[in-house]
Order: structure tokens, then sequence, then C-alpha cells
């Protein structure tokens, strides 16, 4: 009697196949078994074809040839079985590009990184609340946060980034609200960033969540920037190439960001449009031995359809950068869930972890990738979304 049922077909965007042997699998006491897939999981050092068993939104367990009668299989044909994806900058601010379009690209937790401040922090929780992964929030220090529709983040009114009010708003959403962050490019802070960063830091306080500061062109060298942050606060566009970028004049790694990362601070990518990154930065900091602790995208509606496109897109530019798979998997999941002390049991397929779990395709071609100056890479291989659960159930 065959008891092992494969359902190909979800991978498709199909709906799974129920298989005809529900009793026997429900005795065994496995919901679903992804078989046929190289599994990477970096927080478990697995990077191997096994399968991976969850009952009850829970990995169980991760091996070989695992109970043959699971409720449903799922066959991957040889795509890469790793944890949900955690991208920790994102925008998810507007209705074009809801949670659920990152949810299909195999992001199971995203956090939105400042799009709103203690004004209209309601709006985005109200997004939160309607998406079919889990989203958490950085507050944004400037009261109306970024793209207030009109109302500048911080040059009508550094007034406006007040310490009370973004506590008060931690205070009454601290189970959505996970860090603080300032944008301090000349754009945004002016001349004003070491008191913007003062304030981000004042309103986290209490809490004991991280803040992350976006740089690129701020008015104080980055040095003087980094002096400000506590072990465990995030710097993301790390590879800015404008004014008071990581670099010296030279293409040296300052030695401060060196030191920076030895007490604690992370380093993000932040990928973004406009002025984030170019790719003789990222070179020459990889060539220094400065990779990123997390690979983030900074998506928006127009990075869907340019540059950024998804995350597994963005995690393919580092493997052109000399990175392995295991290598840009682990920047984001297991990093990235090591970046918030609310995502401790996230980012892994540990038995006993939440079963968020993505299916990507690693394809072997020629792939053109772009920096945000028009500077083009050619790699070998791409990641892109194939399929993604969220506590063991199928994205629809
Ligand atoms: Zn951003």
């Amino acid at each position: 009697m065959k008891r092992r049922s494969f359902v190909k077909s979800a991978l498709l965007g199909l709906p799974a196949v129920p298989v005809a042997n529900r009793l026997l699998g429900a005795e065994a006491g496995t919901d679903l078994l992804i078989t046929g897939g190289r599994v990477i999981d970096p927080a478990s050092g697995i990077d191997a074809m096994v399968d991976v068993a969850v009952r009850d939104g829970i990995i169980t367990s991760v091996g070989r040839d695992l109970f043959p009668n699971a409720l449903q299989i799922v066959d991957v044909g040889g795509r890469l079985v790793v944890p949900g994806l955690i991208d920790v900058h994102v925008h998810a601010r507007d209705a074009e590009l809801p949670p659920a379009a990152n949810f299909s690209d195999g992001v199971t937790t995203l956090v939105d990184a400042g799009s709103r401040g203690a004004g209209n922090i309601d709006s985005i929780i109200r997004i939160g609340e309607a998406a079919p992964n889990r989203l958490r929030i950085l507050l944004n220090i400037g009261m109306y946060g970024n793209n207030p529709g009109g109302r500048s983040e911080f040059l009508d009114g550094i007034a406006t980034g007040d310490v009370g009010m973004a506590r008060a708003a931690i205070h009454e959403h601290r189970d959505w609200i996970v860090g603080v962050k300032a944008r301090l490019s000349r754009g945004v802070s002016a001349e004003r960033d070491l008191q913007v960063l003062k304030r981000a830091i004042l309103a986290s306080e209490p809490f004991g969540i991280p803040v992350m500061i976006h740089i690129g062109d701020t008015s104080t060298p980055l040095p003087q920037l980094l002096s400000q942050l506590r072990p465990g606060d995030i710097v993301t566009h790390m590879y800015a190439p404008t004014p008071n970028g990581i670099l010296d004049d030279n293409g040296r790694l300052l030695p401060e960001v060196r030191a920076a990362r030895r007490r604690g601070i992370r380093f993000d990518f932040g990928n973004g449009l406009n002025e984030h990154w170019d790719w003789t930065v990222a070179e020459a900091a990889m060539a220094q031995d400065f990779p990123p602790d997390t690979i983030s995208s900074d998506l928006n509606v127009p990075g869907r359809n340019a540059q950024v496109f998804n995350l597994p897109n963005v995690l393919s530019k580092f493997m052109v950068l000399g990175m392995s798979p295991g290598e840009v998997i682990a920047c984001a999941t297991q990093n990235a869930a090591a970046t918030f002390s609310e995502f401790s049991d996230l980012g892994t397929l540990k038995p006993g972890a939440i079963a968020d779990i993505a299916i990507l395709d690693l394809a072997e071609g020629e792939f053109d990738f772009v920096d945000n100056y028009g500077g083009h890479r050619t790699g070998s291989r791409k990641l892109s979304p194939s399929r993604v659960y969220f506590g063991g159930v199928a994205a629809l």
C-alpha cells in the first residue's frame, strides 16, 4: 500500500491535495512533511538533503526519511528549504505593497523601519493586524514617520520628534514596537543628526529596545554617531558611499567602525533605491572582512519593480560579493532573529521553533544585479521565492 503522497502541485501555488491516509498520518502525529529539499538552517548548522516535519505549527524534527505517514507531504524538488525569512528593514505603509507581498517572497517576519511615528502609528498597526505574516515596527522618532504625506520628517519640526510622545506610543504598543528609527541623513535631519539620535536613544531607553540609525550623507562623521550607540543598536545602509560612510578617503574601513561591531553594534544592508549603497563600497568592505550582520531589502512600492524586487533577489547580490548560500540565508534568518529579543524563537528550523519555512529556488545561469547608482554586476546564482509556510500553514 502506497502511503506516501507527494504534493508537487503545491509548488505551483495550487491547493495541496489531501492524501488518502489522513488517519494514519494523524496517528504518526505529523501534519506536514517537507521532503526532497536542501535544508539550510544556519542556526543549527544544517546544510543537507533532509526532511522537515511539522506538527501543530511547530517544527518537530529535521532528518532523513522522516514519517512517511504525514497528513501532507510536499516534495520541493531539490529547492532550498530555509527558515522563514526575516526582513529587518521594510516599508509596509502603502496599500500597493501590503505585507502579503513580502510573504509571497518568503518573508514570514518583517520590520517596518520608521514609516510612522508617534503621531500616526495607528495606521501601520492596522496594516500589521491585517497581515498574513508577522509585522513589527520601528517607531520613527520623527512624529509622523517618513513619507508622511507632504510633511517633512524633521526639517519642519525637530520639536515634533518628541521623546515623551514616542515613549507613550511605545508603552501603549509595546507588543508591536521593537525599536526606534532615526534617519540621520542631511536631507532628513539637516545639521541636527546628533540631536535626533540622542532623542531616539532617550525614547528607547526605558524599554531596552534598540535604535536603528540610517546613515549616508550625515552632517556628523560616522565615528561620532557610532560613539553614541549602545550594544544591540543597528546601523542601516552600511555601504552608503556618500560622505560619512564606513570607509575613509582611501577606501579603508574606519577603525571606529570595526570597533563598533566588536562592542555589539549591528550593521544592516538596507538595499533601497537612492544613495544607500554601491558595489564599490560593498566590495571594499567585503575585501576587508566587513560583511553585513543582516541583509534587508528596504522595500517600498517603487522597489518592487526596480533594483530591490524581493528579499531573495537582494540576498543573491551577496553571493555575487562572495558569500555562500548558507551565509546569505544566515543574514536573513539567524542573524535577523538575533537583532530583536522578540524574535528569539524565530529564524531557525530547530525542533520546537515556530514552523515558518521558506522554499527558495537557487537557479544557475547569468543574472544581472544593480546597485543604487546604476552599477551592474553579473552573478551566476540567483535566489527566488517559491513557496512559504507561516506557523506550518501554506500561503495562499
Ligand atoms: Zn528605509
